[in-house]
């Protein structure tokens, strides 16, 4: 266990299709940069390296 390594961007809140939001947590363990969450339609996200994701998505939205 490193808490020196525990970064506050370990959940994040993203927009399911059926339109209501979902945490999703980071599982950790050989995962540190996958994102999971369930939403209550019950589609099941599963998201790598979030941050690089919203990164191109905005920079998409800006070109
Ligand atoms: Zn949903």
């Amino acid at each position: 266990m490193d808490k020196a390594k525990n970064k506050s961007e370990d959940r994040a809140v993203i927009m399911c299709i059926c339109g209501r939001t979902v945490a999703v947590e980071v599982i950790g363990g050989q995962y540190q940069d996958t994102y999971y969450g369930e939403c209550e339609c019950g589609r099941k996200w599963s998201l790598e390296e979030l941050t690089a994701a919203l990164e191109e998505l905005s920079q998409e939205s800006t070109a």
